[in-house]
């Protein structure tokens, strides 16, 4: 029935490749509020999260920052490997630390330490209020507690804790419930309430910052111990093997093997070695664009496919290489293969350029999308903003770019160590301001609601229904209307955010 546009199948069955400019999703039916509308999803198999919404795995765009305030929003971020095995585990546990309802494994020290000491661990962690044990670790018996205002104004940093810290301490047993401790909390007025079991031993610890923080973001994307879930990324190579068990250890939820072409022998191993030692954890194989690849994969046991090969804004792979897919088409088969062959869900990886995309990304059968040039540029993205030509940037590069790869960036597409020439497959750049993700990701979010009750589908799932029965109707859209659908013919005009909407045309200028 064209009048009504054409089914997805009718619409990507034909051989084409196609793109998310390429066409237009027909208006469905409003028959509800926004407030209605639950755009929760699955990450992986087993990992739900309740917005879409997920960060890069690369280094101008998720370390611990950008991945706590994507989780706080309900989202999710995967920390990049382009640093070293330290350093990123650092990075996973500066998330799962963070605005815990009940800290389980709080930093502590012993008497015998010095001021300097919590200092170290203010620059690293970002707090300073540590309880103080016999021998400074969980095993022995909490006698203390160092606070900011402890130590704020004295000028021996070698001072001993013994002599500045707290030890008439509220506490409260473990196993009480978080209600029942914010309850103390406010009421003792104290920054943090260490719980402790029958032998006097810290168990953990509750911070008064956090019970702010709980109100404001009930979204959040969490674990049963209230920790931010938060995933990273390895290579294929072996002796990643070793920073694989350094991010267990800190307490990673997901994995994602991240490979330029996830269709490879080294992917396999590196799955089936994960499955085999880590057989709860949840692996994102990838990354892969046809049928055929993600079969592979799926018979290797990962848990969801992240989709894309050379659609990222920062990607050259398509024209050096003439190896890749429209990612419409990309998204489109192989989700739909995946969810008929092993009821997995699939990551829309790259190229989604404006709010839009991300709606479409969703409309062709992803269950998340993957954001690099739109979270990059952010307050929380890695690195310093600077202004070029009056306008604020941050840099944005390709994990494949010679920059990045200098760095180490270079695991993700095979290249060798003693490589000498490097082949580049993506390009270094800069990105506007966009403020704090924190706003701008409310922002996505808000339109995402907008956008389903424009299509007359309340959640996900049955957004998807709507592809595979033939209901979401879809129509191609020609240049000019392309043209049409942008703003056009204005002498100037403002918009909420021109960087959500129009990035590549800023630069164009
Ligand atoms: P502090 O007063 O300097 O300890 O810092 P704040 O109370 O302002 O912030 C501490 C934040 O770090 C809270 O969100 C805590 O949940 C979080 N946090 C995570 N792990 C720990 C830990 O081991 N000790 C402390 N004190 N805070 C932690
Ligand atoms: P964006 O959201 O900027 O359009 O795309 C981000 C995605 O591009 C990443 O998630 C990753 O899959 C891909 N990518 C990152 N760096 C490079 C690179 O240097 N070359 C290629 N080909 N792809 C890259």
């Amino acid at each position: 029935m064209p009048e009504n546009g054409f089914s997805a199948e009718e619409f990507f069955g034909d051989g084409g490749g196609l793109t998310y400019s390429d066409f237009i999703l027909l208006p469905g039916h409003i028959g509800f509020p926004t407030e209605d509308v639950d755009i929760e999803t699955n990450l992986t198999r087993n990992l739900r999260i309740k917005r879409p919404l997920v960060s890069s795995p690369m280094d101008t765009v998720s370390e611990s920052k950008m991945a706590i305030y994507l989780a706080l929003l309900g989202g999710i971020g995967i920390i990049h490997y382009n640093n070293s095995i330290e350093e990123q585990a650092s990075e996973v546990r500066l998330v799962k630390r963070f605005e815990n309802g009940f800290i389980t494994d709080p930093v502590t020290l012993s008497p015998e330490n010095t001021i300097s000491d919590v200092d170290k661990i203010k620059k690293t962690y970002g707090f300073s209020g540590i309880p103080i044990t016999e021998d400074g670790t969980l095993k022995t018996k909490l006698i203390g507690i160092v606070t900011r205002r402890d130590i704020d104004f004295e000028t021996d940093r070698t001072k001993k804790l013994r002599e500045v810290m707290v030890d008439r301490l509220v506490t409260a047993n473990a196993g009480i419930s978080l209600a029942e401790g914010n309850k103390i909390l406010k009421e003792s007025r104290k920054g943090k309430l260490p719980l402790v079991d029958k032998n006097g031993c810290l168990v953990s610890l509750m911070s008064r910052t956090d019970l702010l923080k709980n109100e404001d973001f009930p979204f959040a994307s969490k674990n049963r111990e209230k920790q931010l879930l938060v995933g990273a990324a390895v290579s294929t190579r072996d002796e990643d093997r070793e920073r694989l068990k350094e991010l267990v250890d800190a307490g990673v939820d997901v994995i994602v093997i991240d490979a330029s072409q996830g269709d490879s022998i080294y992917q396999y191993n590196m799955i089936e070695y994960i499955k085999k030692n880590y057989p709860a954890l949840e692996v994102v194989g990838g990354n892969v664009v046809t049928a055929r690849q993600c079969k592979s994969l799926i018979d290797k046991g990962v848990d969801a496919l992240r989709i894309g090969m050379g659609s990222g804004s920062i990607c050259i792979t398509q024209e050096a290489m003439a190896v890749g897919r429209a990612q419409g088409s990309a998204v489109y088969h192989c989700a739909k293969f995946a969810r008929e062959y092993a009821g997995i869900p699939v990551i829309a990886d790259g190229g989604i350029a404006n709010i839009g995309y991300i709606v479409k990304a969703l409309s062709l059968g992803a269950s998340t999308v993957m954001l690099g040039s739109m979270l990059a540029g952010t307050n929380e993205a890695p690195g310093d903003y600077y202004y070029e030509g009056g306008v604020r940037l941050k840099k944005y590069r390709g994990m494949a770019s010679l920059e990045a790869m200098d760095k180490g960036g270079d695991k993700r597409y095979y290249a060798e160590d003693n490589n000498k020439i490097k082949i580049a497959q993506g390009v270094s750049g800069t990105v506007v301001d966009k403020g704090s993700v924190t706003h701008f990701g409310e922002y996505i979010i808000k339109s995402l609601l907008h956008a389903m009750q424009n299509l007359g589908y309340k959640t996900i799932k049955d957004l998807h229904n709507g592809i595979y029965d033939g209901t979401l109707a879809f129509e191609a859209r020609s240049p000019s209307a392309q043209g049409e659908g942008a703003v056009h013919d204005l002498h100037s005009y403002t918009s909420p955010d021109a960087a959500l909407f129009y990035p590549h045309d800023r630069k164009r200028g």
